[in-house]
């Protein structure tokens, strides 16, 4: 059967849905196809959704194992009920896959299941055999889990974030091979759980992302809950057997590590197999993202692609931006997405959250700054919840005193960043944030506090 459309979306992640969503706000007629029956994509069914119900379920059971007491919660017999937990986090995804239905239905986009594969410029054919064709396209089509050449994937044992996400079980030593973001969430969940959690990462410090100061005083927080970490160090070899062992390079020589089960968290790489882009001859960079303009055009200017797909951080919120944007785009208008003020997010024990640059990148675009610091340990709602482990630290221009960065190591720091975004994409200076009114008693009230601190203001330290 042939369908026609304005707008055909390949792919329903945070990208794809929420494109066709806009797209259809701005009068289009959209269809969306996913290959996966649910909607949602990677966030939704096996990524941020998921990831962050495990981790607000292992929290909660880990602050009242071992902070319960102290603060008068009796605790005796507390345990987990591991397969209780995952079919919760089942009911959370199934929850918001309706949701998003729900969302399609009263904007009148037509959802189909199927791999659509390009067959010419302006038409795909799915799985089911289905023909659609289309005026405009938006690839949103993500990324997929980075395999180790010599450790393949069987979710089972050897284990890609997806596998993580839904075990029997929790192991009962897990190697992490990667200590980034998706590294150090997942292995928190399980290390929550009793699992030893040993971490192997290639470079110098866990999160490279972050600003050195917040992966420094993560790294030391997690190695107090129990985590282990061996940086610097390669994995060179392999060996499957009752027990998985991996020969690992470290700085001090050459060391075997044996678990159960080792979670490969090395990054991830845009995901285009099957869509047939050779076929129209769409093209892509050498590490497989699909080059775009500014507009978020291929080289065939009806077909858009954005997300995973395309160059820049892989995040959700990332993805949604660009959906809003592309949809505008084709609707003639004229969006521009903010990168500088893209916040990003480690869902740990305590959180970091940041946004702008990092003291380092600071210091090769050659900027004068000021930094100003203040510790959760003398915020005091952060006392009485029991979550002071961590600090907020704003970087301001020396001069005009504009806030260039927010970094935030503590319990809600992806709540607290938000105030960060809106500070910094509204050019704010550190003095207008310090001197704007923060309820008392709350977290928020460190990020006043570091605000002053940019200026040797602080009040409580
Ligand atoms: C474990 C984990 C935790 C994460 N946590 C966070 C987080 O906390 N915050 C955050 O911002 N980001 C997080 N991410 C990253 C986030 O999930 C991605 O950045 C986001 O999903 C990208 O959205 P997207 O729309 O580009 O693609 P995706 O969400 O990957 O969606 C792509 C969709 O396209 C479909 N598709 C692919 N090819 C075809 C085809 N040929 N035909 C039809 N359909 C196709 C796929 O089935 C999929 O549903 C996490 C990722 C993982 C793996």
């Amino acid at each position: 059967m042939n369908k026609n459309c304005d707008v055909l979306v390949i792919g329903s992640g945070p990208g794809g849905y929420v494109a066709a969503i806009r797209a259809a706000q701005l009068g289009k007629n959209v269809l969306c196809v996913d290959k996966r029956k649910e909607l949602g994509g990677t966030c939704l069914n096996i990524g941020c959704i998921p990831s962050k119900t495990l981790l607000h379920t292992t929290e909660s059971y880990w602050k009242l194992l071992h902070h319960g007491q102290e603060r008068g919660l009796e605790t005796t017999g507390l345990s987990v009920n591991f397969s209780q937990m995952m079919t919760n986090k089942r009911k959370v995804i199934s929850g918001f896959n309706a949701g998003i239905a729900g969302l399609f239905k009263k904007n009148k986009i037509t959802h189909l299941c199927g791999q659509a594969s390009f067959r010419g410029t302006h038409e795909v054919q799915l799985s089911t055999g289905e023909t659609i064709t289309f005026k405009e396209a938006i690839l949103a089509t993500g990324s997929e889990p980075i395999a180790l050449p010599f450790l393949p994937f069987d979710e089972k044992r050897i284990l890609s974030s997806t596998g993580a996400l839904s075990l029997e079980a929790p192991p009962q030593k897990l190697l992490v091979i990667g200590a980034g973001v998706i590294g150090v969430e997942l292995g928190s969940v399980y290390s929550r759980l009793g699992s030893e959690v040993l971490f192997i990462e290639f470079l110098d410090c866990i999160c490279p992302a972050l600003d050195h100061s917040l992966s420094k005083a993560l790294q030391e927080s997690l190695t107090r809950q129990g985590m282990q970490f061996y940086l610097s160090s390669k994995v060179i070899e392999a060996t499957v057997q009752d027990s998985i062992t991996l020969q690992v390079e470290t700085p001090s020589g050459l060391q075997t590590f044996t678990g159960d089960a080792v979670l490969v968290a090395i990054g991830r790489k845009p995901y285009t197999a099957g869509l047939g882009l050779d076929t129209v001859g769409i093209a892509t960079n050498p590490k497989g993202m699909v080059l775009v303009d500014r507009q978020f055009r291929t080289n065939l200017s009806h077909i858009f692609a954005i997300g995973d797909l395309i160059d820049g951080p892989m995040l959700a919120h990332k993805a949604s931006e660009e959906g809003v944007a592309v949809a505008e785009i084709i609707a003639g208008k004229k969006p521009l997405v903010d990168y500088s003020t893209i916040p990003q997010v480690a869902y740990t024990y305590p959180e970091v959250a940041a946004v702008g640059f990092t003291e380092k990148e600071t210091q090769a675009l050659c900027l004068t700054i000021k930094t100003g610091v203040f510790p959760f340990k003398a915020n005091s709602r952060a006392k009485c919840n029991d979550e002071d482990d961590g600090f907020v630290k704003i970087i301001a221009d020396a001069a005009s005193d504009e806030i260039l960065g927010v970094h935030i190591i503590g319990a809600h720091a992806s709540e607290l960043i938000g105030e960060g975004v809106v500070a910094m994409q509204n050019r704010m200076t550190s003095q207008g944030l310090a001197e704007t009114s923060h309820a008392h008693p709350t977290l928020s009230e460190a990020i006043k506090e570091a605000a002053l601190a940019v200026n040797g203001r602080a009040i409580h330290k």
